[in-house]
């Protein structure tokens, strides 16, 4: 299809955080990038979000656009535009819900707040309002599409309405459902025929993420793998035989990354570098180990992880080969933060050999990129990953990955065998099974590649060619609305 034979759409995005507005993790990353891209993509696009605190204070022209009365009672809806861009953001504004310190879920003590179940479901309620256009906006949407539990309450609302707009909902990380008491139905305005185990009901909770996995006319993950896993008891979490059943209506797209991890323009390196002039690369990692205090050995490969320091993300793993990988020729290098057991092990390892391990502990975007750009070997080995960005910056960077054969991490990542390396697809080294052992092998796997400098270069070009843009992501989800419509 030609671009001008492009269908454009009206697209109402719901979420509960966008960046660079409001994040916490991966689902701000999406919901700040995706709706930018379908713009570009010519696609009508408004963003809604809960009216935060932190993102009311933010700089930006803000103006009241509308009334709305809820079950629960009267809201605004604001509306101002994301930040650099011209996407028009709804907010919706209940001040006794969401004008509070704290991060969109939790409060300063770092519990979840105790009235999340309602907070979301008056969103989900306004976003229905919209999205049937009730509220005098004169814009109503072909199709809503719903992000993680907190929206998942919308395609169950919109539902009951002859006339709705279509619904999407995506699967950001299905381990987190929006699992609350028995009790709190009652208290969330919604039909008692939600109340059963063909729709809200899991096992005497109310299950917010049902609402959408059942009522939704598509469902999606972040990678077509983790659409696959999710569907069997290892990785369902409970929820496999729903989503078998829907299985026709299930679909994985992989996320983009953004523009601002691109090794030939990123302000954070010390120099940038292509797939052209590779050798910037050991400019960048002679600095890196300067700056986390590891002397400079000529020929000895850096490994890194960069991530959440939580049995996800496979760091006990890492920790159990540690004292083995020390007799290997290499360093070592960890950014992260996360448990306390995980932490303290690392600092510990590091005090003891510091000329061989470096551990930070804590948030640095910028070391992360440094970390890209200096490193030659990147660990991932986590147990479960929907879709995991770490990789496909590693692969962007150069700095072929070592990766467990899950999720999207299987969909991103070509293991190097004599085959792949003749066909020039490979792009770094997948194990299959999440154990020391078995990480173990991949790693010295990975260590040998390193020392054959051909066919190392070869799969750092092929890896730094992959397009992982956010416009690859936005076409397949065009597509997907195509399809969702046309149902
Ligand atoms: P997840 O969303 O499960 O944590 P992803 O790989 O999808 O994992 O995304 C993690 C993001 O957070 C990446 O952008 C990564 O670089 C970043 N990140 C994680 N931990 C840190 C840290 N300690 N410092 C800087 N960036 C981090």
């Amino acid at each position: 299809m030609t671009k001008t034979e492009q269908p454009s759409y009206k697209i109402l995005f719901a979420s509960s955080e966008a960046y660079p507005l409001i994040k916490t993790g991966g689902l701000g990353d999406v919901s700040g990038s995706l709706p930018l891209a379908l713009r570009e993509l010519r696609q009508d696009v408004r963003l809604v979000l809960p009216a935060y605190q932190e993102v009311l204070r933010q700089k930006g022209k803000i103006r009241t656009v509308a009334h709305l009365t809820l079950p629960p009672g009267r809201v605004r809806i604001l509306e101002r535009l994301l930040p650099g861009s011209r996407l028009k953001v709804w907010l919706v504004d209940c001040p006794p819900f969401f004008d509070r310190p704290g991060n969109p879920y939790q409060g300063p003590n770092g519990l979840p707040w105790p009235d999340n179940a309602e907070r979301f479901s008056l969103f989900c309620h306004a976003v229905c309002a919209l999205a049937l256009d009730q509220a005098g906006l004169d814009w109503r949407p072909d199709l809503v599409h719903c992000n993680d539990w907190q929206t998942g309450l919308v395609p169950a609302l919109l539902s009951r309405h002859p006339e709705r707009p279509a619904t999407l909902f995506t699967i950001h990380n299905l381990a987190y459902q929006g699992l609350f008491p028995e009790e709190t139905f009652a208290a969330l305005n919604l039909p008692w025929a939600f109340w059963s185990p063909q729709a809200l009901e899991f096992y005497g909770q109310v299950s917010f993420i049902k609402g959408g996995l059942v009522f939704a006319d598509r469902i999606n993950t972040v990678s077509p793998t983790y659409a696959q896993e999710i569907q069997t008891p290892e990785f369902g979490c409970g929820l496999e035989g729903l989503l078998h059943h829907r299985r026709e209506q299930l679909s994985g797209i992989l996320n983009g990354i953004d523009k601002g991890w691109n090794p030939a323009r990123d302000p954070a390196l010390p120099r940038n570098y292509s797939s052209r002039n590779l050798s910037a690369k050991q400019d960048n990692k002679r600095a890196l180990l300067q700056e986390v205090g590891l002397p400079s050995r000529k020929g000895l490969p850096l490994l890194a992880f960069i991530g959440r320091l939580v049995e996800q993300k496979g760091i006990d793993l890492l920790l159990e080969i540690l004292p083995r990988l020390k007799e290997l020729p290499a360093q070592i290098l960890f950014l992260g933060s996360g448990e306390k057991r995980y932490e303290d092990a690392l600092q510990r390892l590091a005090r003891r050999y510091p000329s061989w391990i470096a551990a930070r502990i804590g948030f640095d975007e910028p070391l992360a990129h440094r970390i890209e750009g200096g490193a030659d070997i990147f660990l991932m080995p986590s147990r479960f990953e929907p879709c995991g960005l770490n990789q496909m910056y590693s692969l962007h960077y150069g700095t072929p990955p070592v990766v467990h054969r899950v999720g999207g991490l299987a969909d991103t990542v070509v293991d190097t065998t004599p085959a792949t390396l003749r066909d020039g697809t490979a792009t770094g080294v997948v194990f299959d099974r999440p154990d020391s052992a078995t990480l173990m092998e991949a790693i010295k796997r990975a260590l040998l590649l390193y020392q054959q400098r051909e066919s190392w270069q070869a799969l750092q070009r092929h890896g730094m060619r992959q397009d992982f843009s956010w416009r690859r992501s936005a076409r397949s989800y065009l597509a997907l609305y195509r399809q969702t419509l046309s149902e």
